[in-house]
């Protein structure tokens, strides 16, 4: 992760993300993973289990307002007709959110029109399912293990699988992203050490099992949720995607010539963040990065507000801007003082994660006349927040007080809106019952009217929205909500807001919808901007109306089918100066030509058969777990796998193609000619490269003396730009020096030949060797990890480059752990990927045995 800024001096990248909740995450990884050099700038801070604020003062700072000296996790909206909460920081909503991943049901993807029609979403269900598979299995969801000692005492989920059974209505464990075992299919047991998935984590922290805290909503300490630093933006990292944290974006506008520019700001976060700053605060230089493709996951409010704010700069872009937002029918209602044959029935909110059921209502649209529309009621939880009141007020059993204190936090989060006090309504409402072991949270959710516009106001973002239009759906959800209560014996209580008119939604989606058209949507049916190649929505603002469930699963696995699409694009555009790409298809999903296209024909490269061979240590080798055994990326990414740009051409042509990753880091010195000064010399600036290498055809890269395959990728040469794009690139392994046919027994070469652009658009050649020489095979190691480079001026072909001025040299090494991971990273397409990967092996082996092996005469 890098918390240091770079100077604007033309840092051009493949794709920048901007944000990373679900859209955002998710993409940073499909494309870094595919090998496209990737920013992502993240307004918020990092947060490592252990982290997450606990005590008054940190609660009371753990807001987002920079421009009060506030850069905590929450972000909260207060709007016409709703307030809002969301989140910033590294991980976005995930951070916060109650982990549940539910698929939009399959009958939902319409959007209600007057008079009782429909009209369907340009995606469908069968559209997201393979993507919904892959989201699934990389974030890593289960059901509360409800049969299982200690799970089974968890009183609220058992209460409401009772009052749904005397209901006759459907209740659910739904999937959560919790780990409650150490691997995925591990026993479940309470703070077990949880096993790293093979990307390693981003925070470098452990993480131990959910010890069923409730606490959830506030961030976990225990890093047992999955929240997405854990799983998406640590194998991003893994897969080279720099991970800007603090780093605000302020602006975008199309870039001259194609592609986009990115305007935004380093924030100077205090150290001690919750400390009370007195710093004057200085006004921030803004900085641009330019891009070919522009992702947008900074979250309904973060996309639709940047879009608004730069719109002049995207003339032509849809009327749809804005339009279609909603709440997803959030309704927060209360039951309190649950009884059972006139005693108290304990229903424990604050044990087990905050939500563990779900109640599904049923939709007309399901085949069932006169149901309405439908929704789905869970059970909510609050944190113990013990801690906080006995550091507060000393008085650990005085539950008044405690009452008292957690509504105070509850309305400082309201602080600053001048029209709405609510302390005194919440704390009649709540009375002596909030936290009594007999209350319980209800939260409602459902397809209400996304018929709520978000629009700009002197410069600020504002929404109008009603509860109106969605009158029928809310009255239908409380009065399930009050039918649970019934049978629970329990008081029901609507949230305060709700006689103002109010909800609070922690759900907002729209702003920039999908649509068949310009005339419909802001962007087409894989997120891109209509008009605006290139330029993506991938969060919740894409959604053209509510998901019905918790959105984020849906939001992720569109975001999952963006970036396949987005690939492809890439991929197919790779020959004309479009960035490389390695792997078109992560999840094994086609989108090609479905439902959704907004020409129906999709234009997309052709369809074909893609084979992974599974790399040569073995997909999932040493991971335990059903979905690991399948193959599946369910505890750590299977790396490609499942395409490759040579793959088309390969498959259609009988041969077979080869590839892998290599990543290079170490350091030349700009003016210095010879490898080995320059890389020790006192001035040196660090130089790294990730590559791809492909042969196209392994049969003949093998056979011929040149062994010669394509290299792309980006080279990162600090101070010159930072990451460029190899806009060509060749490598050749065990090159024979003497050019005889009978071959230099002692000595081969490895050559990369890297062409690129700097920062100030002056044409670049990397240059490198590695020497293979003869000698013991304790050389192997350091012979075939030692690059020694030159950084040529202008484009320099081999025979050119003895008079080519020579700008740098130096000397690059690959990290045994960066080895270990290309070694899994090895790839091939075609009929005969195992026999090809074990030729490849024996090519390779067969090499440096002639260097290294015995000399036998
Ligand atoms: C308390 C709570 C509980 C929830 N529970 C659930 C649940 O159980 N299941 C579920 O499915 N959903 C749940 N949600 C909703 C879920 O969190 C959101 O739907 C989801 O996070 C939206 O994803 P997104 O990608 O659209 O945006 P987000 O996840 O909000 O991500 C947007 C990111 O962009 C960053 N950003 C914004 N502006 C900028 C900028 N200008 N520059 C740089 N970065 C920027 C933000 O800091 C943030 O990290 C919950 C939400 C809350 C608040
Ligand atoms: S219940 Fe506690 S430990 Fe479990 S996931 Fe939620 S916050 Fe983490």
């Amino acid at each position: 992760m890098s918390e240091g800024t770079r100077n604007s001096g033309g840092e051009h990248v493949d794709a920048v993300v901007v944000g990373s909740g679900f859209g955002g995450s998710v993409a940073a990884y499909r494309l870094a993973e595919a090998g496209l050099s990737v920013v992502l700038l993240e307004r918020g801070q990092p947060y490592p289990p252990g982290a997450f604020p606990r005590s008054p003062a940190e609660m009371g700072r753990a807001f987002w307002d920079p421009d009060a000296g506030l850069y905590g996790m929450f972000d909260v909206w207060s709007f016409k007709g709703c307030d809002s909460v969301v989140s910033a920081g590294l991980g976005g909503g995930s951070l916060i959110y109650a982990n549940v991943l539910l698929r939009k049901d399959e009958n939902w993807f319409v959007n209600d029109l007057p008079g009782g029609a429909h009209e369907p979403w340009p995606i469908s269900r069968a559209d997201l399912d393979p993507h919904y598979d892959a989201v699934e299995r990389m974030i890593g969801a289960a059901p509360y293990p409800l049969d299982r000692v200690p799970y089974d005492n968890t009183p609220k989920t058992h209460a409401m699988q009772d009052a749904a059974a005397e209901l006759g209505l459907q209740c659910t464990l739904p999937p959560l992203a919790v780990s409650f075992a150490e691997r995925p299919g591990g026993e479940p047991g309470i703070s077990l050490p949880i096993v790293d998935a093979g990307y390693g984590n981003i925070h470098g922290v452990p993480r131990r099992t959910c010890q069923l805290c409730g606490e959830c909503d506030i961030g976990c300490n225990e890093g047992a949720k999955n929240s997405l630093d854990h799983n998406y933006l640590s194998a991003a990292e893994h897969h080279g995607a720099d991970i800007r944290t603090c780093h605000e974006v302020k602006a975008l506008r199309p870039r001259p010539g194609g592609g986009y520019e990115v305007d935004y700001v380093h924030h100077d976060v205090p150290r001690d963040p919750f400390a009370v700053s007195l710093k004057k605060r200085r006004r921030l230089p803004i900085r641009t990065i330019t891009c070919d493709r522009l992702v947008l996951g900074a979250g309904t409010y973060g996309t639709t507000y940047l879009l608004l704010k730069s719109r002049e700069a995207f003339p032509g872009l849809s009327d749809a801007l804005g339009t279609r937002f909603s709440g997803n029918g959030d309704l927060l209602t209360f039951l309190l003082r649950a009884t059972d044959r006139n005693r108290v029935r304990p229903l424990n909110a604050s044990r087990g994660p905050v939500i563990t059921t779900a109640i599904r209502l049923p939709d007309e649209l399901d085949d069932v006349p006169g149901a309405g529309r439908g929704a789905y009621i869970q059970d909510g939880g609050y944190p113990g927040f013990t801690d906080w009141i006995v550091e507060r007020y000393d008085v650990a059993n005085d539950f008044e007080r405690a009452v008292k204190f957690l509504w105070e936090r509850f309305t400082d989060m309201f602080r600053g809106r001048p029209d709405t006090n609510l302390s005194k309504e919440i704390s009649e409402l709540i009375g002596d019952g909030a936290l009594t072991v007999s209350s319980l949270p209800l939260l409602g959710m459902g397809r209400d009217t996304a018929d709520g516009r978000l629009r700009l106001r002197d410069g600020m973002l504002s929404a109008e929205w009603t509860t109106e239009t969605s009158r029928a759906l809310f009255d239908r959800v409380r009065r399930t909500m009050r039918g649970i209560a019934d049978v629970l014996g329990a008081d029901y209580a609507d949230n305060p807001m709700w006689f103002r008119k109010r909800i609070i939604t922690v759900h907002p989606l729209g702003g920039a919808p999908m649509g068949a058209h310009p005339g419909e949507g802001v962007c087409d049916a894989f997120g891109e901007v209509f008009g605006f190649p290139g330029l993506y929505i991938a969060d919740g603002a894409a959604m053209p109306g509510p998901v019905g469930p918790n959105p984020s699963l849906t939001i992720a696995a569109q975001a999952d089918r963006l970036a396949t699409r987005l690939l492809e694009h890439a991929s197919a555009q790779g020959g004309a100066g479009g960035p490389a790409v390695t792997a078109p298809s992560a999840t094994g999903a086609e989108p090609g030509g479905d439902s959704g296209s907004p020409d129906g024909a999709g234009d997309g490269p052709p369809r074909e058969a893609r084979h992974g061979s599974g790399g040569m240590t073995g997909t999932g080798s040493g991971r335990a777990g059903g979905a690991a055994r399948n193959g599946s990326a369910a505890y750590g990414p299977v790396s490609g796998g499942h395409g490759v740009t040579g793959g088309s051409s390969a498959v259609a042509s009988g041969r077979t193609s080869l590839w892998f990753t290599e990543e290079m880091k170490g350091f030349v010195t700009y003016g210095e000619s010879d490898p080995r000064t320059g890389g020790r010399a006192d001035g040196r600036r660090p130089l790294s490269f990730r590559l791809t290498i492909t042969a196209e055809d392994t049969d003949r890269f093998v056979r011929e003396p040149g062994h010669r395959a394509r290299a792309e990728g980006w080279v990162d040469a600090s101070g010159h730009g930072g990451r460029r794009r190899v806009e060509h690139g060749t490598f050749n392994l065990f090159v024979d020096p003497s050019g005889d046919a009978d071959g230099e027994v002692d000595r081969r070469l490895m050559r990369y030949r890297l062409f690129y652009t700097d920062g100030e658009g002056r044409a670049r050649t990397l240059s490198g060797t590695k020497n293979v020489l003869h000698g013991p095979p304790t050389r192997i190691w350091p012979d075939t990890s030692t690059l020694y480079v030159r950084l040529l001026d202008g484009h320099v072909d081999e025979e050119d480059e003895g008079r080519a001025e020579v700008v740098a040299a130096g000397v690059l090494h690959i990290r045994l752990t960066d080895f270990a991971r290309q070694l899994t990273t090895f790839r091939t397409a075609g009929p005969d990927g195992a026999e090809t990967l074990l030729n490849f092996g024996r090519f390779f082996a067969g090499e440096l045995w002639e260097v290294y092996g015995p000399d036998l005469v």
